[in-house]
């Protein structure tokens, strides 16, 4: 076993002290004006921040960790890890990264040269199997393929088709240019507060039903240890708890990205849409947009349009 991932806890999750030192270091180098990485080192080490081992930072272990495709949530070919909770940093954060302090792209015999990443319009729940319905991974047929969406193949306790794929190109285009003609039809953009309200309540619910994961664990725990659940009950509680757990955090994570989106001011959206950082365009879909159904592709000539279905979100 290696050692833990600086940035995550072991049961899942971030290391929220940790994950905070990180991303200050990120921004720190990430500036235009970056201060030399030695000086980043010992500011971390002078705040106390100190790696998943409670060492100190040194150099070469804070840019091999922030370098490091876990960093956001990423397998080491580059591609999302599904069903991956809060990542430290964003794809785009360590792009920039890499960009800046990765080894050089030609560099490839070292085999571990971190290449920019993809950074998904619709995961972590934006988008499904039109035949399926689970939520849609990002990834690439093979490492230099064209990132594309697909129905992740079955595995134990996750019945999905593995059926549909679109390329990511074809399919974030093909939104892109519905949620946009959707902000312009007439009282589409009036909702928009009242559907940013139903978005901060549900985030409210979830961050309390977040929170009190430990209670309920603590209670499983409890009916079993006084003889009130046999092992194999307790075990498949506790199991459904965890899933329910990762999978509430993964979708606070995206209502959190959406709640902070500010569109204040933004008169002309297509604009807006073309110029907007990718997070910014996620938190716009997921906003509008219960979920994108990605749909098997038909015969003849292709429509990506006839490809996708949206569900719109309704005021309540
Ligand atoms: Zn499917």
């Amino acid at each position: 076993m290696g050692a833990r991932l600086t940035g995550y806890a072991s049961t899942g999750g971030l290391h929220p002290q940790e994950a905070k030192g990180l991303r200050i270091a990120s921004s720190l180098l990430l500036d235009e004006e970056a201060p030399p990485k030695g000086e980043v080192v010992r500011t971390l080490n002078a705040k106390g921040f100190r790696t998943s081992r409670g060492s100190e930072w040194r150099t070469n272990v804070l840019m091999r960790t922030l370098l490091h495709p876990g960093m956001a949530g990423l397998d080491d070919d580059g591609n999302p890890i599904e069903g991956h909770e809060e990542s430290v940093l964003t794809v785009d954060e360590r792009n920039q990264l890499v960009a800046k302090y990765g080894p050089p792209a030609d560099n490839e015999k070292e085999g571990a040269a971190p290449r920019p990443a993809y950074d998904y319009l619709l995961t972590n729940g934006l988008s499904g199997c039109g035949v399926c319905s689970c939520g849609m991974v990002g990834a690439r047929v093979t490492g230099d393929g064209d990132p594309s969406y697909r129905c992740p193949p079955p595995r134990d306790g996750h019945a999905s088709c593995g059926r549909i794929r679109m390329t990511a190109d074809r399919l974030e285009t093909a939104v892109g240019e519905q949620v946009v003609a959707e902000l312009l039809r007439p009282g589409v953009r009036e909702q928009l507060a009242q559907l940013q309200q139903d978005i901060k309540d549900e985030v409210s619910r979830l961050r309390l039903h977040v929170e009190s994961a430990a209670k309920r664990f603590a209670e499983l725990g409890d009916l079993y240890g006084r003889g009130l659940l046999v092992k194999a009950a307790f075990l498949a509680a506790q199991q459904a708890t965890k899933q329910d757990l990762k999978e509430s955090r993964v979708r606070l994570r995206l209502l959190e990205q959406v709640d902070g989106l500010d569109l204040g001011g933004v008169t002309d959206v297509v604009a807006w849409w073309n110029s907007a950082p990718q997070l910014s365009r996620r938190a716009l879909v997921g906003l509008v947009a219960e979920v994108v159904y990605v749909l098997p592709s038909g015969h003849g000539p292709h429509d990506p349009h006839e490809r996708i279905n949206i569900v719109w979100r309704t005021a309540s």
